[in-house]
């Protein structure tokens, strides 16, 4: 966007916008059940779906369902992602696995070319790079086994959005200029999404027939209306021959209304670490962020944090990022197909060894995986694969969280991978494809390369905290691989620093992934914090991104609930409770 143009919208977002960001409240208080999402329509559909009885998990479905209309290029059906559920009544944390899987025409070499990795911009936008879709079917493994409403009931508030349109905010229409060039290949994309080929203005309401036209018939019929029959044809023709515009050419994939009827979404056992007196549970694999979190968190309880000066405090959680991030290249991947040594990674004793790898005085340069084998209960047998390359991290996804009256508690990471996924919307039904397909690595031997019904390795890391058996908080967030060190650092700020959650969220975030430069946000390098960490050896990323947009429900000791939102990060988020404090 041109420097006028972005004037313009911003002009028209003050006029236009203002009265709905005045509305928003990242921040809520009370009692009963709680909802943090990124977006107001999302929350509301959360709260309306709570206030008619529903439970968390119904609310939170309710929720995403909501924000695939308002947030179509983070999330959607046509993606994948993981629930966290913590079920009050039986005092127990599931995990609900609904990544998105490779089609069974995929092998390891399917992005080589000439014996090199196939070019990743062109890859991530064709019908090559987009996974079996996984959420509908989790949200229907969600909802038929611990929730208590029909997919008709959770859908309504989003349909009704879908159908009456909302209003083109200032972030939406620059994601949507961020990825004019994307879905101006797709004539199906760019009819919904732009007009004469540029973003919609701000402002601009925007109505998505096809969506609600989607979740009318799954309404109706269940995920099979999703899995067989029209929907799954239309998403087989799009991967297979994809909408393009005149001219374009885009690769396409391979993917059969078999591997749609086979898909399954997997209950799993979260992975579970202690943390200072909290038990923390976070997603397993295929994705890698609950065991990266934990093994970070192993390393850091070897300090006193609180006590140390804020940069030593913070260089000792990088560089305990750092160390996780090297094991977690090496070694993690699908389950299914990987013999993780995820025990090893999550043992103490590995922790204390590894830790003998920290400086805690100075930044430390790029470091290979350790071997956590001989921690294994059960040695397997070791590999040594080799450190994966570093993925682009501006991919994203969106994160939400709800809780209700009964103390059950959802947290919720999904995504199509990058903002607008593969660019290709299914035609008659306006949702987005993923591109999850380019979360393997390319090329191998390593166990994150792509085979068939594989699942791609994720960084997604939902993730809920108990303190003596009780749920204590719950936190997650988009950002690609920052995921993991968005949620680390605000575990570390709310735990360690004693920072209330808002506090802890809108802090500055920092993400080391054992990488020479570290990432920070706009307008912390130049900061005091930032030259106390040069002086202990760190660099910044020439280019300074936004980080993550996390959303989070700490249950405080005297019964209520707070919900917390981000307060400036990716527009203003939305939280709100059944029965406010004030
Ligand atoms: N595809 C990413 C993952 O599963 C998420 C995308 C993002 O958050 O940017 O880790």
């Amino acid at each position: 966007m041109t420097h006028a143009a972005r004037r313009l919208a911003l002009a028209c977002s003050i006029v236009l916008v203002i009265p709905l960001s005045q509305a928003r409240t990242p921040v809520a208080s009370g009692t009963g059940g709680a909802v943090a999402t990124i977006s107001e329509q999302a929350s509301q559909s959360a709260m309306a779906i709570l206030d008619k009885g529903g439970n968390a998990i119904d609310a939170a479905v309710a929720a995403a369902a909501t924000l695939g209309v308002t947030d179509p290029y983070s999330c959607g059906i046509g993606g994948g992602g993981f629930m966290m559920i913590y079920l009050a009544k039986d005092k127990r944390v599931i995990a609900v696995d609904h990544r998105e899987t490779a089609p069974a025409s995929v092998t390891p070499t399917v992005f080589q070319e000439n014996g090199k990795d196939s070019d990743f911009d062109a890859t991530l936008a064709s019908g090559a790079s987009v996974g079996v879709p996984g959420t509908v079917r989790g949200w229907h493994e969600a909802l038929s086994r611990y929730g208590t409403m029909s997919f008709k009931q959770v859908l309504a508030p989003a349909i009704g959005v879908a159908t009456k349109g909302f209003e083109v905010s200032d972030n939406f229409h620059r994601m949507s200029a961020e990825n004019q060039k994307k879905l101006q290949l797709f004539s199906s994309s760019s009819a919904l999404f732009l007009k004469n080929g540029k973003p919609l203005a701000v402002g601009t309401v925007l109505k998505n027939p096809g969506m609600a036209k989607a979740y009318r018939d799954i309404g109706a019929q269940g995920q099979k209306a999703f899995y067989q029959g029209p929907i799954a044809r239309a998403i087989v023709d799009a991967v297979g021959k994809p909408p393009v515009a005149a001219g374009v050419r885009v690769r396409a994939g391979a993917m059969t209304m078999a591997d749609l009827a086979n898909y399954e979404a997997r209950i799993r056992q979260p992975i579970k670490t202690t943390y200072r007196g909290y038990e923390v549970y976070g997603m397993p694999l295929p994705s890698s962020g609950g065991i990266a979190i934990g093994e970070a968190l192993n390393l850091l309880e070897g300090y006193n944090l609180k006590t140390l000066p804020r940069a030593s405090a913070e260089h000792l959680y990088m560089e305990a990022s750092r160390l996780a991030f090297a094991d977690r290249n090496a070694y993690l991947a699908d389950p299914e197909y990987v013999d993780a040594p995820v025990a090893g990674l999550l043992s103490k004793d590995y922790a204390a060894r590894r830790r003998t790898q920290m400086n805690a005085e100075r930044a430390g340069p790029k470091v290979l995986a350790g071997d956590p084998y001989p921690f294994q209960n059960d040695p397997s047998v070791p590999q040594r694969p080799q450190a994966a390359r570093l993925l682009a991290d501006n991919a994203h996804t969106t994160h939400l969280t709800v809780s209700d009256k009964d103390g059950n508690v959802v947290a919720y990471t999904f995504t199509i991978e990058s903002w607008g996924g593969s660019g290709i919307v299914v035609p008659g039904y306006g949702f987005l494809l993923n591109n999850e397909m380019t979360d393997f690595d390319f090329s191998g031997p390593h166990p994150n390369v792509p085979e068939a019904g594989k699942r791609p390795r994720s960084s997604m890391a939902p993730t809920i905290v108990l303190k003596s058996g009780k749920p204590a908080f719950t936190v997650g967030s988009p950002g690609g691989a920052t995921i993991i060190t968005t949620v680390l650092q605000t575990i570390v700020n709310h735990v360690d620093f004693g920072m209330p959650m808002d506090k802890a969220i809108n802090a500055p975030r920092l993400s080391q992934r054992n990488d020479a430069a570290t990432d920070a946000e706009p307008g912390f390098a130049g900061s005091a914090q930032a030259l106390a960490l040069e002086k202990l050896g760190y660099k910044w990323r020439a280019k300074a991104e936004e980080i993550g947009a996390a959303n989070a429900i700490v249950f405080n000791a005297d019964g209520t609930v707070t919900a917390v939102s981000e307060g400036k990060r990716h527009g203003v988020g939305s939280a709100l409770v059944q029965k406010s404090a004030n």
